[in-house]
């Protein structure tokens, strides 16, 4: 790898300054590497060469058939390179392997492909008539230089949502990973280099918050699509009203699974271990909060229980690890005070605590807990607490479960578990998100929209408006004849 160098414009590149950034495994807290920091120098250099490539260079101008092509290339050559990647992604963040190689890898990789057969059919050009007569050429256009800033948890599916259709619709793209997570950019870069494309359309710069900060407030971006957190988007959003640039926030959430009363207590369990206790409940649409009707909160819980007990903690390289450690120690003191606050505040913990998990003895890891008797007013089920730790709360009809759903800040996902599809859809059109599962945590699928409301922030990722993000359309008329 090449941790020396920065990727600027497409070329490996000495950075301005001898700043690094340490990535330290999770599950054994040693230096797994050290890279190249980027400094407010090196965003320069990349804006200025981004800035060249769209406003003079060949990408924005190739027939959108050509790009495909490009994309295609590289999404062949992500495909040979998916088990280093998984690799990668497990020793910086400690994701469990099976996962990585499943979702943080496999998903990113089909993706790719999937974004070009979106961009085979999409409408980049479209002919209308006038009101008066005029013949309506309407062109969807890039949108510029975009600045792709993403969190940790989920890199590479982070990443490829905004550079894949970004490269599709001919912008040109300075990303800027998070300093948890440097090598899988810099391993992406490895193969951006491979791909060839032209000079100045790509950047990868390793950074911390102020380098971000000083890329968003750059002159020279046109675009900054953003993953992270509620309060850095809030930061984002008024850097960029400043200078009327475009942005899109996909932000946290705190989201509900609504368990009917008719529905099967294995299955809503299983469905909400794997909603939201993979990657060791690092996922921003997580369900986190599970509803339950009181008159069967017992057997909803201790199904609960049962899964969260079965899980296997432990080293993340082991292909039978369920759970990891967390990301970091200030993750991991960040979600023990959140079950010391929900202890404080009356819920009970049915199955986990703040002791380390049996026989583990170094690692940021927490174990998986579960609160039942909390209400929706409890820190536990208002903010966001990016961990193993699920709220049980009781709900006295439907009604009152809908209203405890929409009762949050957030706005991001959420899902019902019923027996009876219908009913279940019926509830999905009252909860005010931006994605819904019916006896699922939602599934991210690339040909479908996703993102949130309210604090979850705003723009789509995925599906044909993953494109459309990165376009702006242009209307060109021409006079009808003998006007
Ligand atoms: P964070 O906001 O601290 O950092 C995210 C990225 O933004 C990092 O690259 C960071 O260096 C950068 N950054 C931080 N402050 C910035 C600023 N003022 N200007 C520019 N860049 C800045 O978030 P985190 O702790 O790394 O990630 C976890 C959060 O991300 C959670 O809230 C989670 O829900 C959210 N997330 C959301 C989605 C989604 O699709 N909605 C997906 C994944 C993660």
């Amino acid at each position: 790898m090449r941790s020396n160098e920065l990727f600027i414009g497409g070329r490996w590149s000495q950075p301005s300054t001898d700043q690094r950034i340490d990535v330290i495994a999770p599950h054994t807290e040693q230096l797994v590497a050290s890279v190249a920091a980027a400094a407010p120098a090196d965003v320069d250099t990349a804006v200025e060469a981004a800035r060249a490539a769209f406003d003079a260079g060949p990408w924005p101008r190739l027939d959108p058939a050509e790009r495909i092509e490009a994309v295609r290339r590289l999404a062949k050559i992500y495909g040979d390179r998916r088990a280093e990647m998984a690799e990668t992604i497990t020793s910086e963040i400690g994701a469990p392997i099976s996962f990585a190689q499943r979702a943080q890898v496999g998903l990113p990789a089909m993706m790719m492909t999937a974004f070009c057969d979106l961009a085979d059919t999409y409408p980049w050009t479209e002919a209308r008539r006038g009101m008066y007569g005029a013949d309506i050429h309407i062109r969807r256009e890039p949108v510029g230089v975009v600045a792709a800033i993403v969190a940790w948890n989920m890199p590479q599916f982070l990443i490829v949502t905004k550079l894949i259709p970004a490269l599709l619709a001919g912008c040109v793209v300075v990303l800027k990973p998070a300093p948890e997570s440097p090598l899988n950019a810099l391993l992406l870069a490895e193969m951006l280099a491979e791909a060839g494309l032209p000079p100045g359309v790509v950047s990868v710069l390793p950074g911390d918050a102020p380098v971000g900060e000083y890329l968003v407030k750059h002159l020279g971006v046109d675009k900054v699509s953003f993953t992270g957190s509620t309060a850095a988007g809030k930061a984002v959003a008024a850097a960029c009203a400043a200078d009327l640039k475009r942005v899109s926030l996909e932000l946290g959430g705190k989201s509900a699974a609504i368990v009917l009363d008719d529905a099967d207590p294995a299955a809503v369990a299983a469905g909400v271990r794997s909603a939201s206790l993979s990657n060791s409940g690092q996922i921003c649409n997580a369900l986190t909060r599970i509803l339950v009707p009181a008159a069967r909160a017992d057997e909803f819980t201790d199904a609960l229980a049962t899964e969260m007990t079965s899980l296997v903690v432990g080293d993340p390289t082991d292909a039978a690890t369920q759970v990891g450690p967390l990301v970091a120690e200030r993750q991991q003191e960040r979600v023990l005070g959140y079950i010391e606050s929900g202890q404080r505040e009356g819920a009970r913990i049915v199955v986990g605590g703040t002791d380390m998990p049996d026989g583990i003895d170094c690692g940021w890891y927490v174990r998986p807990t579960l609160f039942d008797h909390a209400t929706n007013s409890m820190r536990i089920a208002r903010e966001e607490i990016f961990g193993p730790v699920l709220t049980v709360i009781a709900y006295a009809d439907e009604d009152e479960a809908v209203a405890i759903a929409n009762d949050s800040d957030y706005g991001l996902a959420g899902s019902v578990f019923t027996a009876d599809t219908d009913r279940g859809l019926s509830v999905a059109t009252r909860i005010r998100t931006g994605t819904f599962g019916v006896n699922q945590g939602y599934t991210m699928d690339p040909f479908a929209p996703f993102g949130g409301v309210k604090a979850s922030g705003y723009g789509r990722e995925l599906g044909r408006e993953g494109i459309d993000g990165y376009t702006d359309s242009k209307s060109i008329s021409v006079a009808a004849k003998g006007t």
